[in-house]
């Protein structure tokens, strides 16, 4: 299958006092249709502004894609004006965030807000448009869509409004869902219902999901393939299953350590020492992930990984797997 996104070399710069820094650094990767990528990474790695890298809805004047390519269906859209982008947001892409109180209009009922979004897309009168809000509640698992369509976002709980989210979404049937933290503000089993929900529409509707999260658990249950981000870059990538059987990156393994476990006490969840480097802070050279990898060595600060494929199309940056670098234990 011709991947349905393709994302080259882009670059995403950040202007602070007049100089541009590097949200987003050389990142290449591509979705195929039906499948569902995860973005892995803790806040601050450059997630989130890939995805509005990708969307066309970076800040203005602040943010903008300096170098390489976005293409959608072989369609760069880099180039797009504000008003072809707006064709293809919603419709062909849609996104989903965190909160979904931000992006609800609190003052609207949310069946005038899923009716705006099919009216802003398709010519189809009142009485259809009703009928197809019905529809879409009832396929995201709200049981009574004829009373919700009545209610305001503050009426609904976390979990349903994420509901409601989703429906707006998929309402017009798009190719690729971004969904951005769509779980993360939510308690643990509501979790894992909007998580099955969500697979399940993907499968129904053979969509496409970047699925941005900073917690592997969430990975591990809905992924076909996983990027792992640190501090802009890509730093580990390949599908899923070898992803957790095989981890590679030490910013990775460190990940997993901490995923939470339903048999262990949260307040007791390993965390990473240390933080991501500020945009103005990121290292020139070097790993940027060095002064917090355990396994750090001298060159780390000196030399820059690339991000390099093995046979199993498992690719990783760092120096610990570069083919000229022999393989050895390092001492922490
Ligand atoms: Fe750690 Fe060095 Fe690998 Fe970076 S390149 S992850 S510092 S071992
Ligand atoms: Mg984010």
């Amino acid at each position: 299958k011709a991947p349905l996104l393709e994302v080259k070399n882009l670059e995403t710069a950040f202007g602070i006092d007049g100089k541009d820094y590097n949200a987003v650094d050389q990142v290449t990767f591509h979705v195929e249709p039906g499948k569902v990528i995860g973005v892995v990474g803790e806040s601050g790695c450059g997630k989130s502004v890939m995805s509005l890298s990708i969307m066309g809805l970076l800040p203005k004047g602040i943010g903008k894609v300096n170098a390489g390519e976005i293409k959608f269906n072989g369609r760069n859209l880099e180039n797009l004006n504000d008003n072809e982008m707006n064709k293809i947001r919603g419709k062909d892409i849609a996104m989903i965030f965190q909160e979904p109180m931000t992006s609800l209009n609190p003052v609207f009922t949310i069946g005038y807000q899923l009716e705006e979004v099919l009216h802003n897309h398709f010519k189809i009168s009142k009485k259809e448009a009703r009928q197809k809000v019905v529809q879409l509640l009832t396929a995201v698992g709200i049981s009574r869509p004829e009373k919700i369509v009545h209610e305001y976002p503050h009426q609904l709980s976390g979990g349903m409004r994420q509901r409601v989210m989703i429906a707006m979404a998929i309402a017009c049937q798009p190719q690729l869902l971004i969904a951005d933290e769509p779980t993360t503000a939510l308690d643990v089993t509501v979790q894992a219902q909007i998580l099955e929900l969500l697979k399940d529409i993907q499968r129904k509707n053979d969509m496409s999901i970047i699925l941005i999260t900073h917690d592997l658990g969430v990975v591990s249950e809905s992924c076909d393939e996983v990027i792992v981000m640190y501090a802009g870059r890509i730093v580990e990538k390949t599908d899923v299953r070898r992803l957790f059987q095989e981890p590679k990156h030490p910013y990775t393994e460190l990940l997993m350590g901490s995923i939470p476990r339903m048999d262990v006490d949260t307040d007791q969840l390993a965390t990473i020492d240390g933080m991501v480097p500020s945009l103005k802070n990121m290292p020139q050279v070097g790993c940027r992930f060095a002064n917090r990898c355990p396994k750090a060595m001298q060159e780390c600060t000196e030399v820059t990984p690339q991000l390099k494929e093995n046979e199993y199309g498992h690719e990783v940056a760092c120096l610990l797997y570069e083919s000229s670098r022999p393989a050895r234990e390092v001492s922490q």
